[in-house]
């Protein structure tokens, strides 16, 4: 079993701060591991809201794509309930080097990090770290203001891929596909670009998901533009495009992967 559990589906600015959607990230799940992917502003009151819960204390790791607040605004929290205020320190820390690093505005407090026995950082290509049953391989590094980068979940049962916020190029899709995603998870943000961010739009992902051809797409993160637009009808949209299975994340959904 693997399953994708969206506790949060909501990016960019606005619809943080309004918390339009959630933004407490996603949680993959196999029948015996538990990993918290980006646990935005939310993330520990969204994963306990949850019926049924998706309870702290059994993770085994959290990992950070990017250290932007909407990504990691509730880490601490998160490290604090999985290793029980420190009391029962458990898991694994996976985040970029900039998240980390006292030198570099960390998001991870030093005393938080503390609690996590192991540590594994994310950087362009590195691991694979093992957590559980899950191997976790990083991307290339993306475009994007801080260090951030994809990530590659191999389960027994199902190769899951990450691709955060990012500005657009062409090296993306060879990096996934060569990783043969059954599930492709991306960060749609915009709809069209009318300024120039580092961020995906919805022509991106139907590019992207067309040069990856995952088994299945799943849109998430999404902004002002793209909720007005309907996610889900986009989805239909790529989907008709490209012939892959694709879908639009919103909160509190789970998709089964295997
Ligand atoms: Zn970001
Ligand atoms: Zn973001």
């Amino acid at each position: 079993m693997v399953s994708l559990r969206f506790l949060g589906t909501g990016g960019a600015r606005w619809v943080v701060a309004k918390q339009i959607r959630s933004s407490a990230g996603f949680w993959l799940r196999t029948g015996t591991t538990n990993v918290h992917v980006d646990p935005g502003p939310g993330a520990l009151v969204r994963a306990l809201a949850l019926v049924p819960p998706c309870d702290p204390a059994t993770l085994d790791a959290i990992v950070l794509s990017h250290k932007h607040l909407d990504h990691a605004g509730d880490v601490n929290a998160m490290i604090e309930a999985m290793c029980q205020g420190g009391w029962r320190p458990r898991g694994a820390l996976c985040a970029p080097r900039d998240a980390l690093d006292r030198d570099e505005e960390p998001v991870v407090f030093p005393y938080a990090r503390r609690f996590v026995p192991a540590e594994f950082v994310v950087a362009e290509h590195s691991g694979p770290f093992a957590i559980g049953d899950v191997e976790l391989r990083a991307s290339m590094r993306l475009k994007h203001p801080v260090e951030a980068y994809g990530l590659h979940f191999r389960t027994p049962e199902a190769r899951v891929s990450y691709l955060p916020c990012t500005r657009y190029f062409d090296a993306i899709a060879d990096d996934f596909r060569a990783h043969a995603p059954d599930v492709l998870v991306l960060n749609v943000l915009r709809y069209r670009d009318t300024m120039d961010v580092d961020h995906l739009t919805f022509d991106d992902a139907r590019t992207l998901i067309d040069a990856i051809r995952p088994g299945a797409a799943i849109m998430s993160h999404f902004g002002t533009r793209m909720l007005e637009r309907d996610p889900k009808r986009l989805a239909y949209e790529i989907e008709d495009a490209t012939g892959v299975k694709t879908f639009a994340a919103y909160d509190g959904w789970t998709y089964d992967a295997a």
